[in-house]
This record gives C-alpha cells, sequence and structure tokens, in this order.
C-alpha cells in the first residue's frame, strides 16, 4: 500500500558521505510501514564541511533524529548537546535524538551486536575473544566485550591503532583483559587458538574483495564462534572457512538490524518489528552488486 506523506509526518535519516548505498532507509521504511507508523526515513548524503550546518538542520526541521555513518560518527560528537557514557568513551555516535530541541548522541553499535548474538550473549563473560581490527567498529565491541568481563585480544594490521584503544579502554574501564597485538603474529594465532568468540571487524572480504580473509583458515576450530562484521557478501571467505571448520558462524545482517533496532526504539519509544527488518535488509542486499 502507498504510504501518503502529510504535515504530520515525523522525519528520521541517516547522514553519511556516501549514503547512497545505505540499507538503513529501507530497513526502517519497512518497520514504519509494517507498525503504521506515521514516520520516513531519508538518507542524507552531506559532506564533511557541511556536517555542523546539516546538524543544525535537525534542530531547524524538527527532524526526530538521524543516524550517523562514515565519516561523520566522531566529528558528529563536538556539534551536540549531550552525549551517552558509552558513545564518549568509544567517540562515536551513530544515533542522534532531537529531544525537544536537545540533541542527543547515542553509539547503539555495541549494544546492537550483543542483542544480535541472542542467548549466546549471556555467555561471554569470562570467555575469551579475539576482535580483529582497530577500526570504529571494533572501539565498540571492543568495549562491549570488555565491560560484560569478556578477556578481549584486539588483533590488527596496524599494531599502533590496537594499542590505543587497549590503552584508551583499559583507562576508561579500570582493570580489564584487554591485549594488543600485530594480526599476522604467534600471538595472534595463538590468541585465535584458545578463543571461544572470533570477530572480524576489519574490511577484509568485503565487496569487491570477496577472496581475501583476514587470517589463515588453519588458524579456527570447531569450537569457535566466528561472526564476521561484514554483510556484503553474506557469506565471505572467512565465514565459508570456519564453517567448513565446523564453527559456529555468523554474518553482519543480525548487527545491522539490531543497531538500528535500538535507534528505533530511541526515536519512537516502540519496539520494533526485527523480523520484518531483517527481511528488508535482505531483500536490499539482493539488489546490491
Ligand atoms: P574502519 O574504521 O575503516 O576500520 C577498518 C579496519 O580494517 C582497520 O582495522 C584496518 O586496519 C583493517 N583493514 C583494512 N584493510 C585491511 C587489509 N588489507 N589487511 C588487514 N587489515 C585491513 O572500518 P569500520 O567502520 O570499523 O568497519 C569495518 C567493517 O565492519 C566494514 O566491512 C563494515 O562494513 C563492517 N561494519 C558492519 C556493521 C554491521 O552493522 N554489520 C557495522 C559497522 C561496520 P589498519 O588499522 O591497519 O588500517
Amino acid at each position: 500500500m502507498k504510504r501518503l506523506l502529510s504535515g504530520e509526518t515525523k522525519v528520521v535519516g541517516v547522514f553519511g558521505f556516501p549514503v547512497r548505498h545505505s540499507l538503513s532507509p529501507a530497513m526502517h521504511n519497512a518497520a514504519f510501514q509494517d507498525l503504521g507508523l506515521d514516520f520516513v526515513y531519508v538518507p542524507f548524503n552531506v559532506h564533511p564541511d557541511n556536517l555542523e550546518a546539516a546538524v543544525q538542520g535537525v534542530r531547524a526541521l524538527q527532524l526526530v533524529g538521524v543516524n550517523v555513518t562514515i565519516p561523520h560518527k566522531e566529528s558528529v560528537i563536538r556539534f551536540l548537546d549531550w552525549v551517552s557514557p558509552e558513545a564518549q568513551q568509544i567517540s562515536s555516535v551513530n544515533t542522534i535524538h532531537n529531544s525537544e530541541g536537545l540533541l542527543k548522541g547515542y553509539s547503539t553499535d555495541g549494544q546492537g551486536f550483543m542483542e544480535s548474538l541472542g542467548p549466546m550473549a549471556a555467555e561471554i563473560r569470562g570467555k575469551k575473544c579475539v576482535v580483529l581490527g582497530a577500526g570504529g567498529s571494533a572501539r565498540a565491541i571492543v568495549h562491549a566485550l570488555a565491560i560484560r568481563g569478556s578477556e578481549v585480544t584486539v588483533a590488527n594490521r596496524t599494531l599502533s591503532r590496537a594499542v590505543e584503544i587497549v590503552e584508551t579502554l583499559s583507562k576508561l574501564l579500570g582493570n580489564r583483559s584487554i591485549r594488543a597485538v600485530q594480526i599476522e603474529s604467534k600471538e595472534a594465532r595463538e590468541a585465535v587458538a584458545e578463543a571461544n568468540l572470533l570477530v572480524n571487524c576489519t574490511s577484509v572480504g568485503m565487496f569487491p574483495h570477496i577472496d581475501e580473509q583476514p587470517i589463515p583458515s588453519e588458524w579456527m576450530h570447531k569450537d569457535l564462534l566466528v561472526y564476521d562484521l561484514i554483510y556484503n557478501p553474506i557469506e565471505t571467505k572467512l565465514l565459508q572457512a570456519a564453517r567448513e571448520t565446523g564453527c559456529k558462524v555468523m554474518n553482519g545482517v543480525l548487527m545491522l538490524v539490531h543497531q538500528g533496532a535500538i535507534s528505533f526504539r530511541i526515536w519512537t519509544g516502540i519496539e520494533p518489528p526485527i523480523k520484518v527488518m531483517e527481511e528488508a535488509v535482505l531483500a536490499g542486499l539482493q539488489r546490491m552488486p
């Protein structure tokens, strides 16, 4: 059924650059339609030079809120009135809520990752985890795992970036078990051998470089849950190798859905239809190259 926009329609959206390939509009609009909510989600291509004006526009245009994606997640913080403690700790905001003119910033990536694990999230405490990568998503996931009492090894190509995450979070969170290693190293191999959870937060294996994988297949073992944040392709080379090794595997679709679901709750106060959102993402992926 076609939706009619009116003066009553509430507007949310996403600021990114580029934003053309975002799956969030399809995911959120499917949820609004399913619940019959008079909301619309719009992609906004915001050049970094225009970010401050765009954030002011959230107030001026009375948008309910926006998601913020690459490259704005860190730079947007200085334009907000309030930032959640978690978003401050990882220096990243992916959701803005316009609360009667007060712009509040949140990060839903870490919690979205944990919610996507479902019942397995309860088993994380005290478990050994290896996070590959030291970019924005790695920072959110290392934080989410560390505050839940996991032992985390951060393995990155550029060791200094992994060290920076470990030093910052260790200082902020107190005496947690987080350490940094180089990704192509004996230490990384040993950490994977002892781990229960391996999370790929690098972009290695993402379309169009689908023949690449961040670590050798032989490092993995059947007691490992291998979670790849990448969702294009749905099964990366890493996940294919993990499945053949007998590991449990997860791709990035559910994290995308759950981080979006948390934004949806922040904006509407309503529980979103997770399955509808997941189906919209999967349909959107089929339309991608
Ligand atoms: P980012 O900040 O750009 O970080 C990229 C990471 O990948 C860095 O650690 C980088 O290492 C590493 N890397 C890139 N090319 C490499 C190579 N050839 N060999 C080894 N390491 C390499 O990216 P991000 O925002 O964290 O995103 C990472 C991935 O997660 C992307 O594929 C993104 O699509 C996905 N993601 C998914 C979700 C979801 O909801 N499912 C959410 C966020 C992100 P260096 O530090 O050495 O450069």
